[in-house]
């Protein structure tokens, strides 16, 4: 039975991703189907409440005011407008409704919104998520009593290569707020972003860190970072070889994510609209099982809800619905391990 471990080292993580790919592949499927259901993948819907404007200077994203990428800047959306959206996720099949600010943190005075859009999207059954910045303790707490279920606040990469592509702010403060989620009792949502042209040694190091947190995210985002132009990383890639993350090693990273965190939702985030269906089957089969759904990922493009059905049908896969039997009997066990 597979082991849940946080004492991983960075050589074993590399040798992790040095495998024969057709070995990786049968690790991580074997992992995954220790934990999860075999053909089920989560369906997710993320929508950006309030858009651009952002003073950190992240180089990959188009709402930082660092970038010229021609996002305008918009205020928190009406709540209304925002429990509309979520009861079309959930006609459209969506278990889990996301939904991001552009903001370097929430400041107090939104707050009294933010729990009112969390309390309506969970009244409708669906679950929440959150990505809103750095949080306080007390913030994280606040989230928690009005219901929200996952909170998002991706580490990018690693901690080396973190600094090269955002001053605005320190990998520690990451942690931190993440290890204010993790207390205040949210489940945890973070990732990355692969190919904004850093080595395999920073996956590694990317990897690492998150299987290494006291407790592993129960979601993990993995994203192929979608070059704007405007933004820092969109011009420095633009047109070299570097724009675009070579799909093996993608599907490495996905698998390598897999057997380091055979509990976490692996989810296949931004940069997926570009993929071939043969790259996106690559990834079920390295254990990813969880997608956005959607034509629009915050603001880049994404794969929208009818190739996806399509490919979902090809596949054979379907979407989860609620709790995976076999993932709550293993997390029961690692409990009862604990004590
Ligand atoms: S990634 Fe988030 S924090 Fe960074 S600039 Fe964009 S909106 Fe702001």
């Amino acid at each position: 039975m597979t082991d849940i471990r946080t004492e991983w080292t960075r050589e074993e993580i590399a040798a992790l991703f040095d495998k024969p790919l057709l070995d990786l592949l049968f690790e991580a499927q074997t992992v995954h189907r220790e934990v999860h259901a075999a053909n089920e993948v989560q369906l997710c819907t993320l929508l950006s409440i309030k858009t651009g404007g952002c003073p950190e200077d992240c180089g990959y994203c188009s709402q930082s005011v660092h970038a010229d990428s021609g996002v305008e800047a918009t205020k928190l959306m009406d709540v209304r407008a925002i429990l509309q959206m979520a009861a079309q996720a959930k006609d459209n099949g969506s278990q889990r409704f996301c939904m991001g600010a552009a903001w370097r943190n929430p400041k107090d005075r939104d707050m009294p919104a933010i729990v009112e859009i969390v309390k309506g999207v969970r009244d409708m059954g669906l679950e929440t998520c959150m990505t809103l910045g750095m949080l306080t303790r007390k913030q994280a707490d606040m989230l928690a009593e009005a219901g929200l279920d996952y909170y998002n606040h991706n580490i990018d990469s690693s901690p080396e290569y973190y600094e090269r592509v955002i001053s605005t702010r320190k990998f520690d403060e990451r942690i931190e707020t993440l290890e204010h989620v993790r207390e205040s009792g949210i489940n945890v949502c973070s990732g990355g972003i692969v190919g904004m042209g850093e080595t395999r040694e920073d996956r590694v190091g990317f990897i690492h860190t998150l299987a290494t947190l006291p407790k592993h995210p129960e979601s993990v985002p993995v994203n192929a970072l979608v070059p704007v132009k405007g933004t820092v990383l969109g011009d420095m890639l633009a047109d070299t070889p570097l724009a675009k993350i070579d799909d093996i090693e993608f599907v490495r990273t996905v698998a390598v994510a897999r057997i380091a965190m055979p509990m976490s939702m692996v989810r296949l985030s931004a940069g997926r609209e570009s993929m071939s269906e043969a790259t996106q089957s690559l990834c079920f089969m390295a254990g990813a099982n969880s997608i956005f759904t959607g034509d629009k990922l915050l603001t880049a493009p994404n794969a929208g809800d009818d190739s996806d059905a399509e490919l979902f049908a090809k596949l054979g896969l379907k979407a989860l619905q609620g709790e995976e039997p076999m993932r709550a009997e293993k997390m029961q066990q690692v409990v009862e391990a604990a004590e």
